[in-house]
């Protein structure tokens, strides 16, 4: 499922410095020629071959004539006015839509990227899920998310996030080279440490991502800590259940000695009870990892939020367990900041 039609030409974005350097060297260009360029885009943000000033007049319009860098187009930018949280609605080539999310923590500015247009993993809780699985990106078209935000003005990225619009894993191998390209020390450079990648739990591809060495951290979307709940709210759960999620999550653990991040979302009425309180004290114990507790950002799907009183319960109750727990703060209520929320609202006019 890869984009179609209406590319014109290719895009340089999702090219690494040795496919770069393969292709200059079919035009017989000089190798190292492909370093200045990938710099250019990758380190400095610079989209336009005419401002690339130490390549020559000639290469330069060759470039511009036969390929693309920046095809993203940011249809809508909001701003919130409550939090240090921006959105941007972005337009790809073949005209579909997706989203990133900025956010900055003080000490570190963070942007939440999408992997699909859409999603199929059919989560009850989540807008982008309505919309289905459309189509998976390249990885040019996650690159061009972050480049074209670390280009804007104030905006110095320290952590990329997989975890905006698609299910991350179901799209391995593009997810995959965007990682790595992020991660080249020629470009952007963002270290391993400062790249996660959030799964709803496809089990198989989280031993994979743990055994090729994918440069990044490993986030796991949880939700509930029960199977006939957790099926519930994420569909996923009824193909691998939490106890094969969990020993695909040791394995992550024994074989990068990193920890794993849990997310987990409290809705009121639905996985806040005692017995989930008990039962993530009692599943999280078993191994090395932190868990992040998250504000729901309201979508229609029938959920909301629970009581900040009851985040504070979970927070105190936990803080003292062998794993970190963290409280995210409320990012973007104003701006529709949930996954997929501002492309469904768009989509509705
Ligand atoms: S929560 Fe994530 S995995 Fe689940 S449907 Fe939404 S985008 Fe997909």
């Amino acid at each position: 499922m890869q984009k179609s039609a209406c590319d014109s030409r290719p895009n340089l974005c999702g090219h690494t410095p040795v496919e770069l350097a393969e292709l200059f060297r079919e035009r017989g260009e000089a190798s190292w020629r492909s370093d200045q360029v990938f710099q250019w885009i990758h380190k400095k943000q610079i989209f336009d071959f005419g401002e690339m000033s130490n390549l020559g007049k000639g290469l330069r319009e060759q470039l511009a004539g036969e390929f693309a860098t920046m095809d993203l187009v940011a249809v809508r930018h909001a701003v919130s006015r409550i939090s240090d949280c921006e959105k941007f609605l972005f337009r790809l080539s073949d005209g579909e839509h997706i989203e990133s999310v900025w956010m900055d923590f003080g000490d570190r500015q963070t942007l939440c990227v999408s992997s699909q247009v859409g999603c199929a993993m059919g989560c009850s809780f989540c807008a982008t899920a309505t919309m289905g699985l459309k189509r998976h990106l390249q990885a040019d078209e996650i690159l061009q998310q972050v480049l074209y935000v670390q280009s804007l003005p104030g905006k110095d990225l320290r952590n990329i996030v997989f975890m905006g619009m698609g299910e991350p894993l179901h799209n391995f191998d593009e997810v995959d080279r965007a990682v790595r390209l992020l991660n080249d020390p020629l470009g952007m450079a963002i270290g391993a440490r400062r790249i996660t990648v959030s799964t709803s739990g496809l089990v198989p591809q989280i031993r994979r991502l743990a055994d090729e060495g994918v440069p990044c951290r490993l986030a796991v979307s949880l939700n509930a800590v029960n199977d006939p709940l957790r099926g519930e709210l994420m569909p996923i759960n009824r193909k691998w259940g939490l106890d094969e999620l969990f020993d695909a999550c040791r394995y992550w653990t024994d074989k990068r000695k990193d920890r794993v991040t849990f997310e987990y979302i409290l809705m009121d009425g639905v996985n806040d009870a005692e017995e989930d309180l008990k039962g993530l004290r009692s599943r999280l114990s078993r191994l090395p990892c932190k868990l992040n507790l998250i504000y729901y950002n309201p979508t229609d799907r029938g959920y909301r939020s629970s009581e900040t009183r009851v985040y504070d319960r979970f927070f105190e109750a936990l803080r003292n367990s062998p794993f970190a727990v963290t409280l995210r703060q409320n990012m973007g209520t104003d701006i529709s900041a949930a996954c997929g929320q501002l492309l469904v609202e768009e989509s509705r006019g």
